[in-house]
């Protein structure tokens, strides 16, 4: 095992750098992360970001952002602009080395006229379809193109003709000439260019052909210098192809080094996946509080200090594994625990009017802002004779074990008093709808001077004071811990959970959050962190249950559902 200068033991990347400096391979580290602008960032790409942003911080290199901006049917202003915002959230920064691949386009198309002009690429007339059939399979040879033979001089007119637009889309393509029989498919004479007259998102109508991804790559890398070019395992089998461009042009040559991609359960992980939910409206957009997206976890309420810390966790490997969803939420909630304001939210409201309390008489109650932080004060809330508490909190017919709020029971109100349930008002279908209680003036601040005890304490909002809110409440997307295990037929989304939102409209949160700004995160007293949603703005608050805490009871329930 090898040790960094902190005695920490390091991954297998980082130990390739240190060996590869120690060795005078390379005398700097510099990397790169490389979106490609056709979506938004997910939490997997937070991964690839920790290693490539984050090698280069612990080598005192540099990492650039490029894009690798292709493919203009796919591509997207929205999506370069998202990815920024992104990055910077989670706190990496490529200071003044944004690159983009269309930068790269003149010197890209150079180096295929280099590559032609060497007998190394020739202009094919076949289909995409029949190029596919000529391909072979991973057991059968693949077999030429009548068009390989092409003299250079008619390969270089074809081309400049191509460029020069003279060709409709789909009707030839560039293919560099290497091997129909070699075992790796990606070298049976890939396509290096094709005919796209769309127009790009940064280099409009100048160009009307466009090098696929793994031409653009290796040279792209090439071009800005990178030392280790980092990228997950499925690039392995293009590496042969890359290494085989840069050689053909006899142009500096970076190091690929290829990691496990992060796979996480209940999740999908795949750009095209995740496109395919906003389409189709599975979900709402791509910031949908239930998505993995980077921009998705933020509204939902996870930090980027939770984010980093779980790719901290989960480590670097060169081996697939799927990693287990809860991980994130506990890494959530060990950073809002330190660091969350607590507050009083009611859910479900059921009033409950305190008999013996003065109608009309406020008292401020002092409410403690954070026990983990102690600097972060207290605040004060409003108690009176009418007040909200949790329909849950409440068990006419209380079960084994339930020791909340019962007729005839006593229990303590969150930082005031005891009350005793005396009554219980019912609708017509015998709901309850309103409790009668009383209070003992003697338990203020939470204790009874006879030392009398009480099982469970509530929390309460008094309803005079109160706010509304919108909660919205959210569970997994998918019903099945590998989204993608469907029957013959069906595709992943035949496993989206249909009750993966709940809507809570009528919900009321004490007063200190009338306020609340977009994206701030509170610790709801004894239901979980709750984020303020950006639909705030339109006039109504709406929190996002970021992650619940633990829930004893319902654990409870289960274990006597089951015994
Ligand atoms: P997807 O497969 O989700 O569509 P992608 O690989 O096409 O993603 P890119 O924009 O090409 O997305 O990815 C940029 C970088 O992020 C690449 O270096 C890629 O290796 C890395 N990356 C993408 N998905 C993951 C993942 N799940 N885990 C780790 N790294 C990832
Ligand atoms: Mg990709």
């Amino acid at each position: 095992m090898t040790l960094n200068d902190s005695n920490q033991p390091m991954d297998f990347i980082r130990v390739a750098v240190t060996d590869d400096l120690k060795a005078g391979r390379y005398d700097r580290v510099h990397t790169r992360f490389p979106p490609e602008p056709n979506g938004y960032l997910h939490i997997g790409h937070a991964k690839a970001m920790c290693i490539d942003f984050g090698i280069a911080a612990e080598f005192g290199g540099r990492c650039n952002l490029r894009f690798d901006d292709t493919n203009p049917v796919k591509e997207d202003v929205e999506y370069v602009e998202s990815i920024q915002q992104d990055i910077r959230w989670l706190g990496f920064d490529w200071e003044d080395r944004l690159c983009y691949a269309s930068d790269y386009f003149g010197q890209l198309y150079e180096y295929a006229v280099m590559l032609i002009s060497k007998g190394k690429a020739y202009v094919c007339d076949l289909s995409a379809d029949e190029i596919r059939d000529y391909r072979g399979t991973l057991t059968e040879p693949g077999k030429e193109s009548p068009y390989r033979n092409r003299t250079v001089d008619e390969n270089l007119d074809l081309f400049a003709r191509m460029r020069a637009g003279e060709f409709p889309d789909g009707s030839r393509t560039l293919r560099a000439k290497i091997d129909m029989a070699s075992g790796n498919i990606n070298l049976r004479d890939p396509v290096m260019y094709r005919i796209i007259h769309t127009p790009h998102h940064r280099t409009a109508s100048e160009w009307c052909i466009y090098p696929m991804y793994d031409f653009a790559h290796g040279q792209s890398d090439s071009i800005e210098g990178i030392t280790h070019s980092l990228c997950s395992l499925e690039y392995e089998d293009h590496r042969p192809l890359y290494d085989w461009y840069l050689d053909a042009l006899e142009i500096y040559h970076p190091r690929q080094i290829e990691f496990a991609r992060l796979n996480l359960s209940y999740t999908v992980l795949s750009k095209r996946k995740l496109l395919q939910l906003v389409r189709g409206g599975h979900v709402k957009s791509w910031d949908d509080p239930r998505m993995p997206t980077l921009s998705g976890l933020r509204r939902r309420g996870y930090t980027p200090e939770a984010i980093l810390d779980f790719c901290d966790r989960i480590g670097v490997a060169k081996k697939d594994s799927i990693v287990d969803i809860a991980l994130l939420d506990h890494c959530l909630r060990e950073d809002l625990n330190r660091r969350a304001p607590r507050v009083m939210g009611v859910l479900k409201p059921l009033r409950v009017v305190i008999e013996n309390f003065p109608d009309g008489h406020v008292e401020d109650v002092a409410a403690v802002n954070n026990p983990e932080d102690p600097s972060a004060g207290t605040r004060t809330v409003p108690f009176s004779r009418v007040l909200y508490i949790e329909q849950d909190d409440f068990r006419e017919n209380p079960p084994p074990k339930y020791y909340r709020l019962a007729p005839g029971r006593e229990v303590r109100l969150r930082y005031t008093y005891f009350i005793t349930c005396v009554d219980v008002v019912k609708d017509a279908q015998g709901n309850a709808v309103e409790l009668r209680c009383t209070y003992d003036p003697a338990t203020r601040g939470g204790d009874a001077p006879d030392g009398r005890k009480v099982k469970a304490t509530i929390h309460w909002v008094s309803t005079a004071h109160a706010v509304p809110a919108e909660v919205r409440l959210y569970d997994r997307l998918f019903v099945k811990e590998d989204p993608d295990d469907v029957d013959e037929g069906q595709d992943f989304l035949a496993n989206l959970n249909p009750h993966s939102l709940e809507v809570l409209t009528g919900c009321r949160v004490e007063p200190s959050l009338a306020k609340a700004k977009t994206e701030k995160i509170y610790q709801f007293e004894r239901l979980g962190y709750f984020c303020v949603d950006p639909d705030t703005a339109k006039g109504r608050l709406v929190f996002n249950r970021a992650v619940s805490l633990k829930d004893e009871w319902a654990r409870v329930e289960k274990a006597q559902r089951v015994g």
